[in-house]
């Protein structure tokens, strides 16, 4: 949830199409491929780039761990995915959507499970962190480092 006084600066709002177009870059097959799993699984979920490999294979496309790295990084520089960096996890790439702007993750540090949360004071926070010494608001997330339920049982 945007506050009204400081609507974040969003590269993300252009559509699929209209982006790569702009963008100029020619989306590869295996690129697509990339971004469709994300689509289809939809806003909300973090995968690493082994989840895509595995899923990938799963569907019987042979894309090399290496190309998927490249790839996920390159749709993250285009604005297509978020990329978020764990401590101990290494990193999680989720859809960047609009119905699902700032959020927060609670990321388990020993099984990387990732819940998101939305919170209005890590808003508020940021914007006026950002004010009072002059500088413009893009986003204010928080990711929190944490233990799940299952991992603290062990
Ligand atoms: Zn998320
Ligand atoms: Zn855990």
């Amino acid at each position: 949830m945007a506050l009204p006084s400081a609507k974040p600066f969003n590269r993300f709002e252009a559509p699929l199409e209209v982006g790569l177009h702009q963008d100029g870059r020619r989306l590869t097959p295996q690129r697509r491929k990339v971004l469709e799993l994300f689509e289809r699984i939809g806003a909300g979920m973090h995968l690493s780039a082994e989840d895509v490999h595995h899923q990938l294979l799963e569907a019987r496309s042979r894309v090399s761990l290496a190309t998927i790295y490249r790839t996920l990084r390159l749709l993250v520089q285009m604005g297509f995915l978020h990329e978020l960096e764990l401590s101990e996890g290494g990193h999680r790439f989720e859809l960047s959507s609009d119905d699902h702007p700032d959020h927060h993750h609670l990321v388990c540090v020993r099984c990387g499970r990732t819940e998101e949360f939305e919170s209005e004071q890590v808003l508020q926070a940021g914007r006026i962190a950002a004010e009072r010494i002059g500088f413009h608001l893009i986003e204010s997330t928080l990711n929190v480092r944490a233990l799940c339920p299952t991992c603290q049982s062990q």
